[in-house]
């Protein structure tokens, strides 16, 4: 497999395709520029060989029809002043083949919105599963998505894909382009290896003890990942909403906190394969409960399993705080994905701050340590901490599924 280090772009065009599905405010403006940082070394290391660079994207959920709200012409201008050069924009994504021949060493273009051509996604558009139809459409859906892959494929010498954050889906631009191009001219770009290489510390080349912190708001949701991580962590700490699936099931008072009731036996069945497995399981014993939904509520401490009626619980008490930063501050490999508590409000933030903060002092203690999935990321910027753990993963749905232990498309479709 080629390996973007050692590859040498000049003279070659290469297509990127990579997650520029910034956040926008109402007059277009990027509000958080982190994804386009984050594919900068591996635009500026083609350019610097003296490759010529085109880049693709898709932005928002535009389902496969034009339209200028989700236009990537709105971060031109940002993507040229992130790389320090002239960025051209090719209105048409596939139609840019003209565009594509011009460009000289050095220069870059920028395609429009990958998902203004349903193809690109690959699932046929205006007909229901149901549909007798449905099955023929699909077919003549997957024949054209071959067409415009090859079509994009036509524009460049080299394929680099440095979007994880698509990495779980088998686009168009995500894997289906791959088949164009032999192994030597594919290649993962930097931000791909650093998240695989994360999931790899975490899946296979782990420093024991490792901890893994599953939180937010429900076990169903996380169920594929706890099933995967029981064969492999020492600790496991489960925290969050799902605390009181768990308390429940255990014959515990939860009052009105949230609880999946038909999640009752599969939450004894995770506490028998625990303990079957040797893994030490640390679930919340006390809470704090507030009065009702909001960061103003009243708030008492109670044990988890004697929530009186009209309390809810919220976050991780403060004996629990503790259960978690000592199966934390041990570890050697960490994952945390999911808060501890309802960490959007301050006042019932401090369970997952204390995970955090004793993520941290692993980390300064020489662990590995990869925070990813949506909220835990929001945690770590929220408490200022995203710097100080090992690994921030881009890929919310990408990273959950690659520590289900599931094959990524977009990867598979490089490395084979
Ligand atoms: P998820 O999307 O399943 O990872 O859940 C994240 C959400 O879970 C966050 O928005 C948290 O506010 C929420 N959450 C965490 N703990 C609780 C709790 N005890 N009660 C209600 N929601 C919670």
């Amino acid at each position: 497999m080629a390996n973007i280090e050692n590859f040498n772009f000049a003279g070659l065009k290469a297509i990127v395709r990579v997650d520029f599905n910034v956040p926008l405010d109402d007059n277009g403006n990027i509000t958080d520029d982190t994804r386009i940082r984050g594919a900068l070394p591996t635009l500026k290391k083609i350019l610097a060989d003296g490759g010529a660079l085109i880049i693709m994207s898709h932005m928002g959920k535009p389902k496969g029809k034009v339209n200028p709200k989700y236009s990537l012409s709105q971060i031109q201008g940002a993507v040229a002043a992130a790389l320090g050069t002239d960025v051209k924009f090719a209105p048409d994504c596939a139609n840019a083949a003209e565009a594509a021949a011009a460009l000289k060493p050095g220069e870059v273009l920028l395609l429009e919105n990958l998902r203004f051509y349903a193809e690109e996604e690959g699932k046929p558009v205006g007909i229901e599963k149901e549909d007798p139809a449905y099955e023929d459409a699909k077919k003549e859906m997957k024949a054209r998505q071959k067409e415009f892959s090859k079509t994009l494929a036509s524009y460049a010498d080299v394929y680099v894909n440095d979007a994880f954050g698509t990495a779980h889906r088998k686009h168009a631009s995500t894997a289906v382009i791959a088949d164009y191009f032999d192994a030597d001219h594919k290649i993962l770009g930097y931000l791909m290896e650093k998240e695989v290489t994360a999931v790899d510390n975490v899946l296979s080349n782990i420093k024991r003890p490792f901890t893994a912190i599953m939180g937010g708001s429900k076990v169903s949701t996380k169920i594929g990942i706890i099933e995967n991580l029981m064969d492999k962590v020492d600790n496991l700490i489960l925290c969050g909403g799902m605390t009181y699936t768990f308390s429940k099931a255990r014959g515990g008072k939860i009052g009105l906190s949230i609880c999946e009731d038909d999640k009752l036996d599969l939450a004894l069945d995770i506490i028998a394969k625990a303990k079957e497995k040797g893994v030490n399981l640390v679930i919340g014993v006390d809470c704090v409960a507030g009065d009702a939904f909001s960061n103003d509520a009243n708030r008492q401490i109670f044990p988890t399993n004697d929530i009186p009626e009209g309390w809810e619980g919220m976050d991780a008490g403060p004996k629990t705080r503790e259960m978690f930063a000592d199966a934390i501050k041990e570890a050697k490999t960490i994952l945390w994905n999911g808060p501890a508590g309802v960490f959007e409000f301050d006042n019932f933030a401090e369970g997952s701050r204390a995970i955090a903060e004793a993520i941290v002092e692993a980390t300064d203690n020489g662990a590995f340590s990869l925070v990813g999935g949506g909220d835990s990321v929001a945690c770590v910027n929220k408490f200022g901490l995203a710097d100080k753990v090992s690994y921030v993963s881009t890929g919310g749905g990408a990273l959950l599924e690659a520590i289900e232990g599931k094959v990524l498309p977009g990867i598979a479709a490089i490395k084979g």
